[in-house]
């Protein structure tokens, strides 16, 4: 795979497009509007910036990585791409949207695939042309740094496309778990509840922000608590894969929790906010309850 398309440029678009760039593969990373686009950039160009200058890689290096990422206004160019990887926001119509436009300039050789957390990779084949080159490729935050890929080839996926997009994850320096295509795959479909369930703690009044994060770094060596965890997947995707979740299986052990809610409709969506369970804006974050 030569090129690779990228559609939704926030933290995960980003972070996928500095790692494939990085692996000497050209990208072309697209928004709702170029402007978007060309801000991920600005944004991946600091961060190779910090790796340089904590000595992780070279100079010359970074300006490559940077040089390989292209922001462009629509998916036309991605006509030439062996690849287009939807990263978008978790809302399965925008998703939906995405797929029918991509669909109409994919390559006939190319496969279409998403980054969701959680929605059914066998229903969304069906806005593609070939569901046969359609699969769930996902990546954990922060790209750059987590070794994990999950591929979930859906019910129509062709043993050939969950082979090449192994490879290129393997290409990318990742490892690889296979998961069926089932709710929340494998990974989600643990810590979400587990979440999930914090923030019934919380909520609860059991006990502070503070004190079930330390609870769970401490109690089961996590090296960070599921609140401020919540805070960096964002908490709007966190409540639209527990929503997911729930309206997949049906099953109401899957319930948002309240306060998850309120968080959400306040618009405190975690770290890409500014505050969520905690608060971002000094040196250090501050538990907001
Ligand atoms: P985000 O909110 O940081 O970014 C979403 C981006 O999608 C935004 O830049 C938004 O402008 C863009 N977008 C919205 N509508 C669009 C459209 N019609 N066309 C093009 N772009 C559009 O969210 P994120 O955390 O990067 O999540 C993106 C996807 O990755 C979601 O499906 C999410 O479930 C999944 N994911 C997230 C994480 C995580 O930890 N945050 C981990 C793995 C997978």
């Amino acid at each position: 795979m030569q090129t690779i398309g990228v559609i939704g440029a926030g933290q995960m678009g980003s972070g996928i497009a500095q790692t494939i760039a990085r692996n000497g593969i050209d990208v072309l990373l697209t928004d709702r509007e170029l402007a978007i686009a060309e801000k991920a950039l600005g944004g991946i160009e600091r961060a190779l910036g910090k790796l340089v200058d904590k000595g992780k890689i070279e100079a010359g290096d970074a300006a490559a990585t940077l040089g390989r990422i292209k922001p462009v206004g629509d998916v036309a160019p991605m006509a030439q791409a062996d690849m287009i990887i939807e990263a978008a926001t978790e809302k399965e119509a925008i998703k939906q949207g995405i797929f029918e436009n991509a669909s109409k300039v994919l390559d006939e050789n190319a496969i279409l695939a998403s980054n969701t957390s959680s929605i059914p990779i066998t229903r969304m084949a069906n806005w593609s042309p070939d569901p046969a080159r359609f699969i769930g490729l996902h990546f954990f935050n922060p790209v750059p740094v987590m070794a994990l890929i999950e591929v979930i080839p859906g019910l129509a996926t062709a043993q050939e496309t969950t082979d090449r997009v192994t490879a290129f994850a393997e290409r990318l320096g990742k490892e690889v778990v296979l998961s069926q295509d089932e709710p929340g795959f494998v990974v989600n479909r643990i810590l979400l509840p587990m979440i999930n369930e914090a923030v019934f703690v919380l909520g609860q009044g059991t006990a502070s922000i503070e004190d079930i994060d330390k609870g769970c770094r401490l109690g089961l060596n996590h090296p960070m608590g599921p609140l401020q965890l919540a805070d960096f997947v964002g908490l709007d995707t966190c409540l639209e894969i527990i929503r997911v979740l729930q309206d997949t299986t049906g099953d109401t052990k899957y319930r948002p929790a309240p306060l998850l809610v309120k968080y959400v409709e306040a618009g405190w969506l975690g770290r890409k906010t500014g505050r969520g369970f905690y608060d971002y804006s000094g040196d250090a974050p501050v538990p907001t309850r």
